[in-house]
């Protein structure tokens, strides 16, 4: 039997691509590699009412792919917990603080708003369906962010203090990736602020009973055309169609939609080779880097304190926290980031010490009773064969340039989907939505 469509992978995108082509009547099959749908993201249930979102989990204003999907099945958001004194550990030093100032010294300020003034003004003129023609798009392609960073922020506090957010955003380290890349990236989600904000940004709501718990309600209309545990190693096109194929399974289709990230892409064989830029374009664009540290406690005790939860820690294995109790309080759950090299450097510890350097950063700003969590949890998706990093793929210096057209170009009956062929909230669940909805309109004709 020939398939009109088989779609790889079941994060947002392929359970997005698979939705639209099945309700438009086309004979469709979903592979998915894992033993679950949902990809990078990925809810677990610690008891019947504590879950922890081990990928991603917040939408915010703007994502309206995203909301609309929540009002469609019925699913509640609720604001992310942010009533309180923030806090920030730098230099060895506690200070609280209301709304977004941070409590720097006065040149310091300064030079932080003039930083991220200048970039988001920078990354308005980035041309978002075609970032390579944007004006100067070589000259940003050539300079890292941190070479960027490194001529703006004279002051070495705004440089720390922009490097966690840039940080907590791109989940890599500023060096490595291009100016291109990060302005793109800051456009597509509207501008700086609000991908750093949690209040009318892009941390401001999260989904009631977890990220995934979408995902598994788009699983249930597709159960009939999508098989789990479905690794697709090898895929050959000719004239007449495509064949995919992995260990025990050979199948048919007229077209296919690759909704994996690229760097994922990568790793399964196309016969022919694809055109000279996808296959540079797949060994280009790389993953970032993140450890989702979690630690839950009897009672949110800090809330008692009149703390947010919110800490940034310039210095620490932990770089910024969040209040991410359930939404009536009955545990309370402090969430925080490694990130970038930090990532990396946490992972090298078995977990138990993972655990005690955590919860030690946590007690830094919430105290002794930060030591003694009830539960500890981690989660490293760049040890995952099948996503090999995250948040998102990112682009080194010159990729965008000479291969970044490749990202969404078909490749004979092959089609691309996957929040990072996205233009509008690239790297997120709102992205890869957008980006299943175009692939799969990209084949409605069929
Ligand atoms: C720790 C973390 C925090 C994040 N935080 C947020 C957040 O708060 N808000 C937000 O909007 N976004 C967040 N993100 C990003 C968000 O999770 C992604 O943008 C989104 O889930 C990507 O969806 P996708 O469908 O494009 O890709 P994926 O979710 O990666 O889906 C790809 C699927 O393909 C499968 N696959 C891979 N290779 C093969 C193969 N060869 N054969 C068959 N199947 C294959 C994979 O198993 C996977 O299920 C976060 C991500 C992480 C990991």
């Amino acid at each position: 039997m020939k398939y009109d469509v088989i779609i790889i992978g079941a994060g947002y995108a392929g359970l997005t691509a698979a939705r639209n082509l099945k309700r438009a009547g086309k004979n469709i099959l979903l592979l998915e590699a894992r033993d679950r749908v949902g990809g990078r993201i990925y809810t677990k249930w610690l008891d019947d009412t504590t879950y922890v979102d081990l990928g991603g989990q917040w939408i915010g204003p703007t994502q309206d792919k995203m909301y609309a999907l929540c009002k469609e099945y019925q699913t509640a958001t609720f604001s992310t917990y942010d009533k309180g004194k923030s806090s920030l550990y730098f230099l060895n030093q506690l200070k609280r603080y209301r709304g977004l100032i941070p409590p720097l010294p006065l040149f310091a300020l300064l030079n932080l708003n003039k930083g991220i003034q200048r970039i988001t003004k920078l990354s308005k003129q980035i041309i978002l369906q075609q970032p390579w023609l944007s004006p100067d798009a070589q000259l940003w392609d050539k300079m890292s962010a941190n070479e960027w960073m490194l001529k703006t922020f004279k002051n070495d506090k705004a440089r720390s203090l922009f490097q966690v957010a840039f940080e907590a955003i791109f989940a890599t380290h500023p060096a490595n990736i291009s100016m291109l890349h990060t302005l793109f990236y800051i456009k597509s989600g509207k501008d700086f602020d609000n991908l750093m904000n949690i209040k009318k940004g892009a941390q401001q709501d999260r989904i009631m009973g977890g990220a995934q718990s979408i995902c598994n309600k788009m699983a249930v209309e597709l159960q009939d055309v999508l098989q789990l545990d479905k690794a697709v190693i090898s895929i050959s096109q000719n004239a007449g169609g495509v064949e995919v194929s992995g260990a025990g399974f050979l199948y048919h289709a007229k077209k296919i939609i690759i909704a994996v990230p690229p760097a994922v892409a990568g790793k399964i064989h196309y016969e022919p080779a694809l055109p000279e830029n996808r296959m540079q374009l797949m060994q280009q664009q790389f993953m970032g880097n993140v450890v989702k540290c979690y630690a839950i406690y009897k009672k949110p005790f800090w809330r008692e304190k009149n703390l947010n939860g919110l800490c940034a820690m310039p210095d620490e294995l932990v770089s910024v926290t969040f209040d991410n109790s359930p939404k009536d309080g009955s545990k309370g759950i402090i969430m925080g980031f490694a990130l970038a090299e930090k990532a990396k450097q946490l992972m090298q510890f078995d977990e138990a010490k993972r655990k005690e350097l955590v919860t030690a950063c946590f007690s830094k700003f919430l105290g002794k009773e930060a030591l003694y969590c009830e539960t500890y949890i981690d989660h490293y998706f760049t040890s995952e064969a099948w996503s090999l990093g995250c948040y998102a793929g990112m682009m080194p210096l010159n990729a965008i340039t000479i291969c970044g057209k490749a990202l969404r170009e078909q490749c004979g009956h092959i089609h691309w989907a996957g929040t990072e062929t996205s233009d509008v909230w690239n790297g997120y669940m709102e992205g890869a939505i957008r980006s299943g909805e175009r692939a799969s309109n990209e084949l409605m004709q069929l």
